[in-house]
């Protein structure tokens, strides 16, 4: 698949990828990042919530103290933040996007969906919103299940979310659906080639 060079751009491209917990939007992310590590660089928030399995901070989120985070916004650090969990609070740093322009590199954003319409408004015709839709609540969460780094309890906090979210697919610019992984790849690579 032909991919335009970013030099080519007078702006750096923005995606933003929203989907309930589950649906494979980290799947598509780790997908574009692997094919293109010399065109795409992942946004990485802060968040208050612990480190799962083998992520490292600074790589997957800096993980902060809740004392830590509401410093942040008091300095005005972040462009959004939300408290996407009860209790657990995650930002969008500002300082992100000048990082990975720096590098010459098109931004990616794993975000709650709440997070991915503000990001949107905010960053307007900069940014491509996606939305990564399951086939179904029920996969959705045989997936979470699977996936078997999250607690019974957290999946379902996060399967009673997931059907609020799945109701503002409609404010986002492009949907894919994560039925059949390869199909999803290459619905993701016509979007990213269309940009
Ligand atoms: P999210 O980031 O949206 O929470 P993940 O990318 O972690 O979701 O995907 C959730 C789980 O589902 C992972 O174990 C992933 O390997 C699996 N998965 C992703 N896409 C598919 C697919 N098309 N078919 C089956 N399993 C999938
Ligand atoms: P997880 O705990 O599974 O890594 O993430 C939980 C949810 O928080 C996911 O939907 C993820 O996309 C979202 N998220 C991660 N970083 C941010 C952020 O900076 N802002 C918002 N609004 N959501 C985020």
């Amino acid at each position: 698949m032909y991919y335009k060079p970013v030099q080519n751009r007078s702006r750096t491209m923005i995606y933003i990828f929203c989907a309930p917990s589950g649906s494979g939007k980290s799947t598509m992310v780790r997908h574009l990042l692997e094919k293109h590590p010399d065109l795409f660089e992942l946004s990485i928030s802060c968040t208050t919530r612990a480190p799962r399995g083998q992520e490292v901070h600074g790589k997957e989120y800096y993980f902060v103290t809740v004392d830590e985070f509401k410093q942040r916004i008091a300095n005005d650090e972040f462009i959004e933040f939300e408290q996407v969990y009860e209790g657990l609070y995650y930002g969008t740093l500002k300082k992100e996007i000048e990082r990975i322009e720096q590098d010459g590199k098109q931004v990616l954003f794993d975000v709650d969906v709440k997070g991915g319409i503000n990001l949107k408004h905010i960053l307007g015709e900069r940014a491509t919103s996606i939305f990564i839709c399951p086939p179904s609540i029920e996969e959705l969460r045989n997936r979470l299940e699977r996936r078997g780094d999250t607690s019974p309890e957290m999946i379902e906090k996060r399967i009673a979310k997931a059907s609020t979210e799945m109701e503002d697919m409609k404010y986002f610019d492009r949907v894919v659906v994560n039925d059949r992984l390869e199909h999803a790849f290459e619905q993701l690579d016509e979007i990213i080639n269309e940009q």
